[in-house]
């Protein structure tokens, strides 16, 4: 008996075709809230939303459940489209000393992949069902056993290794890109000026920006640019690159210029800037974490806002959502939509729609996720109360489906 189920294993894995995903798929689903924001703008009340083989099925009046299904009543819950950050680092994690994660630091990269397999999982179940990781190797990894092994994590796009200044060339730079291309990258993440903590200012050099945005078009890749200077931001929109990170040193010309380009937009509010604040005993005296680079780091918060505010009113942009959620971040990624709404004037349906539908296209990815409409990927989040009347419910998230997969289900909350 022993030796046949051994057999059966060596034949299994020897089998040419990919495995099945190991966990197999819900039956039908009647999911019944009491109201539904659909990630366009829309809000609707006494609907049943069906979920089947993964999918949205129908989303329309209540009535009789079908035969076979399970009816999960969301009671006074709203439901809403799976959440999406445009700007996550997975792999960040605090060692067992409580300290940033480095190369040196003697941890193995088994446990540096069980690490961020945590964050992946904490980021799933606070209503996160898409990331885009910006980016490291490891990536690529932990997106394909979460898309296909069963390991439970949000849907993950990854840049693997970004670009810098120090990259090379123009020429080198088509060729990496080409490269990143070919070792499964999602997108490209570019770095066209300096880190905050060292001023920002431009680091590639405007061919450089132009052969990788170029390059990257002509190979079908996004090109995500971090940029904080004005000038960076200027030099990557006129590139044609996708999409400027950041920009905490925005003015409202190259906001204009963006808008024009239809280039987006991903603005952080303060999630990144409080948690290396918070945290600072854990990165302090790492690379540029250092008295200067915190004190950037403080100085950047009321700026940030401001250069949000100034984004939002700018006609035409597209201010997408992303944290740049790192060490001691993950799972906490909603702060920054509370952020937004609260510091920054947004209004709360503004900021949800940006953090699914406009997320969703700004990912190439609108046909599959970011809204609740038939024949979607069932992404599917449910809070506690209404994130339009109070955005920091989205603190409580209570429900999540993934791929048809209820993956979170706290139950209603007793009156
Ligand atoms: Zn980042």
């Amino acid at each position: 008996m022993r030796l046949r189920l051994r057999l059966l294993a060596t034949l299994a894995l020897a089998a040419p075709s990919p495995p099945p995903p190991l966990v197999a798929q819900d039956a039908t689903v009647v999911l019944r809230p009491a109201r539904v924001l659909d990630g366009r703008g829309g809000v609707l009340t006494s609907v049943d939303i069906v979920v089947a083989g993964g999918r949205i099925e129908r989303v329309g009046p209540r009535g009789a459940v079908p035969a076979g299904a399970r009816l999960v009543d969301l009671g006074a819950r709203t439901l809403l489209p799976g959440l999406i950050d445009a700007h996550t680092h997975p792999g960040w994690y605090f060692n067992r000393q409580g300290r940033l994660h480095t190369q040196d630091d003697g941890d193995s990269p088994a446990q540096a992949v069980l690490a961020a397999a945590a964050n992946a999982y904490a980021t799933l179940i606070a209503g996160f069902t898409t990331i885009q990781s910006v980016g490291a190797r490891s990536d690529a990894d932990l997106r394909d056993w979460i898309a296909t092994q069963g390991l439970p994590g949000p849907r993950l796009l990854t840049s693997l290794e970004p670009l810098t200044e120090r990259s090379g060339d123009p020429d080198s730079l088509r060729a990496l890109v080409r490269q990143r291309k070919a070792q499964g990258a999602d997108v490209i993440k570019l770095f066209a000026s300096a880190s905050i903590r060292d001023g920002g200012a431009q680091t590639m050099t405007d061919a450089q920006l132009q052969a990788a945005c170029a390059e990257a078009r002509a190979q079908g890749l996004r090109t995500l640019v971090h940029a904080h200077s004005a000038a960076a931001v200027r030099a990557a929109t006129l590139a044609g690159c996708t999409q400027i990170e950041h920009g905490v040193f925005v003015t409202q010309d190259v906001l204009d210029l963006m808008a024009q380009h239809g280039t987006y937009f991903d603005p952080q509010c303060a999630l990144v800037f409080r948690n290396y604040l918070d945290n600072r005993a854990r990165y302090e005296g790492i690379g540029n974490y250092n008295e200067a680079g915190f004190a950037a780091m403080e100085r950047a918060i009321p700026l940030a806002a401001g250069a949000l505010r100034m984004a939002l009113a700018t006609p035409g942009l597209k201010v997408v959502f992303g944290t740049d959620a790192v060490a001691g971040a993950h799972g906490r990624n909603a702060e920054d939509l509370v952020c937004r709404v609260q510091q920054a004037g947004e209004s709360p349906m503004h900021a949800i729609i940006a953090a699914t539908s406009l997320n969703a296209a700004a990912l190439g990815l609108a046909d599959r996720i970011g809204a609740i409409a038939p024949g979607l990927d069932a992404d599917i989040i449910a809070v506690d109360g209404d994130p339009v009347r109070d955005i920091t419910t989205l603190r409580r998230v209570s429900f999540v489906m993934k791929g048809g997969r209820i993956v979170r289900d706290d139950g209603a909350v007793k009156p």
